[in-house]
């Protein structure tokens, strides 16, 4: 129909990486042109400083660069020895890599509801997790908060559980690197904050990293043996421990480093994306809400529809040209290789009814005006507003 029609027919990216790049200019190509001259592809010099930029950004005392965010959770499981017959709490409404961490380490994941206004873990769930833990005969060890699409998790009711069970906090931070509570940015509230710099994640780069932040000089010191081997601080050939290949390499240290710049430009670009979509969509769908705690970065713009209608939604969308995405169909609880594990008392009610009623939309800091108001009536017209 040509009332639907857009001046400029190119396919509506769900997130414009190219957008990107055109705005970085040469500005990648060199950095990473330095580093084909200089051959130090493993810790290369922009390793080192890309930690050091991270911890100025963020606040936090260590940054630990790493291979991707499932290392990055990994690498803090292995280091705390968290193992067969402990137990970690985590939301059931998350990517599995949150869950499938503690698997790997041989610990057992206990699922805990989360709440409906920011999809993050319910501090009252993860309470009940923690003595479905004890009943089953398991170590509760930790919480593997989420900060999902971007907007952080309550990081003080989370504390205050883990005080009072003697809990370690470990922040997947994949979707959210950048976002505050509180006026603290994530890296600096719980005992360890993992990050990924996957290309779909706000802070990303050209292929798969991740990172560790932690205020912990013994947690860090055992973080950086475990991410080459478990080597020794003197001799790489003495391990001290069982580790693993988590570096992060040069090359993507430096696309980082070119990303950082424009960072702080591009959270507050997602915000006004966020809000001219709160604004255009909030008589036809849930949209997120942000308190005044938080601050969110907009990894994703998630809304919320009636259950049975997001499949409509999706369908129309489709034949306007908009891509959409489902995070989450299924909770974890309801995945094949995740039905086994616990789940803490009460149930999921709320993550089983949020994988009903989600579904995403085209965010990006490069979503131009025109094309977001496209979506919108895209939206509206489909729901009927
Ligand atoms: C992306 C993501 C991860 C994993 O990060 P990778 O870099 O892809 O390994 C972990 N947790 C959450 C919540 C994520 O969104």
């Amino acid at each position: 129909m040509n009332s639907h029609a857009r001046l400029d027919e190119r396919p509506i990216p769900f997130i414009d990486v190219a957008a990107q790049r055109r705005r970085l200019g040469r500005a990648v190509d060199e950095a990473v042109g330095r580093v084909l001259a200089h051959c130090q592809f493993i810790n290369g010099p922009e390793v080192r400083a890309l930690e050091t930029e991270l911890a100025a950004f963020c606040g936090a005392r260590h940054v630990i660069v790493c291979s991707s965010g499932t290392d990055a959770l990994r690498l803090v499981l292995m280091a705390w020895g968290i193992g067969p017959g402990d137990a970690v709490i985590c939301p059931a409404f998350t990517f599995c890599a949150t869950a499938e961490v503690v698997a790997l380490a041989g610990a057992t994941p206990i699922f805990a509801d989360v709440l409906p206004d920011s999809c993050n873990l319910d501090p009252a769930s993860c309470a009940r997790a923690v003595a479905t833990a004890k009943r089953a005969g398991l170590k509760p060890r930790a919480i593997i908060p989420v900060d999902l699409f971007g907007l952080p998790a309550d990081h003080d009711a989370i504390a205050a559980i883990a005080a009072a069970h003697d809990l370690k906090v470990l922040d997947d931070a994949a979707q959210s690197f950048g976002a505050t509570f509180r006026g603290r940015m994530l890296g600096t509230l719980a005992t360890a904050t993992a990050t990924s710099f996957f290309p779909a994640k706000p802070l990303s780069c050209y292929g798969d990293g991740g990172a560790i932040f932690t205020d912990d000089d013994a947690l860090a010191a055992r973080i950086k043996s475990l991410r080459v081997h478990g080597e020794s601080p003197n001799d790489k050939y003495d391990a001290q421990h069982i580790g693993i290949t988590g570096r992060l390499d040069t090359i993507q240290a430096a696309v980082l480093l070119e990303k950082l710049k424009i960072f702080p430009e591009e959270i507050a670009a997602r915000g006004v994306i966020a809000q001219r979509y709160a604004a255009g969509l909030a008589g036809v769908a849930t949209v997120p809400r942000v308190g005044n705690e938080s601050t969110s970065v907009w990894a994703q713009y998630t809304i919320r529809l009636p259950a049975g209608r997001r499949d409509g939604l999706a369908a129309a969308l489709k034949r306007d040209g908009i891509p959409t995405a489902v995070y989450y169909a299924k909770p974890l609880n309801r995945q094949a290789a995740y039905q086994g594990f616990p789940v803490a008392e009460g149930g999921l009610p709320v993550s089983e009814r949020l994988s009903g009623e989600v579904i995403s939309l085209p965010m990006h800091p490069y979503l131009e005006p025109a094309v977001q108001d496209h979506v919108i009536a895209a939206v509206c017209r489909a729901l009927g507003g």
